[in-house]
């Protein structure tokens, strides 16, 4: 048996293990960081975003906000989490995102096999079990996407803080094609 084959499992694994060690992702990051700046120029922009929209959306990986949605530098705010759940956290950065940066409407994005969908509220028995204390926070799994995508649109527009509750949307983007699907609201 050949032992020079690597299957591309094998190489991801083995550059996922050097830049461990290494610490080199960061130093990777940080050495992109000086080409975007020789590059950039001060846009002189407000911090009041353009199109006037905040978008919450999923941590995911494979979710790119801005090409996915034709969004350039200064138009929205984004608000990312595990799931893109509408957590507390999540309603404090709608807050302020609507009464002193000015936004007026919200998009909120789930999304095809999220990794929230392959976990349950187990996972903070689990976490207790191991290190003796559990997380204040709910985990927030979920199996249908559609029906969570209409909760989170109910808690954001039922929620006391924000100004503007009129404009808010939902959707699940298909990892696979690039596709957005709308959600409609709860009735
Ligand atoms: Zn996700």
């Amino acid at each position: 048996m050949s032992t020079s084959a690597h299957s591309p499992a094998d190489s991801l694994t083995s550059t996922a293990a050097a830049v461990r060690e290494g610490g080199q992702v960061t130093d990777q990051l940080v050495e992109a960081n000086s080409t975007y700046a020789k590059g950039f120029r001060d846009p002189g922009m407000d911090a009041r975003p353009v199109l006037q929209v905040a978008i919450v959306a999923c941590m995911d990986a494979r979710l790119d906000l801005h090409a996915a949605l034709g969004l350039e530098l200064g138009d929205c705010h984004t608000i990312r989490n595990a799931g893109g759940v509408v957590t507390d956290d999540v309603i404090r950065s709608l807050t302020i995102s609507q009464r002193a940066l000015g936004t007026r409407s919200i998009v909120l994005i789930h999304h095809t096999g999220c990794g929230l969908e392959s976990i349950t509220e187990e996972f903070r028995q689990d976490l207790e079990r191991e290190v003796g204390q559990r997380p204040v926070w709910a985990v927030e799994a979920y199996t249908d996407a559609d029906q969570d995508v209409r909760q989170s649109m109910q808690r954001v527009r039922t929620s006391p803080f924000l100004l503007h509750t009129d404009d808010i949307r939902g959707f699940v983007f298909d990892v696979t094609t690039g596709l957005l699907r709308e959600i409609k609201p709860a009735s």
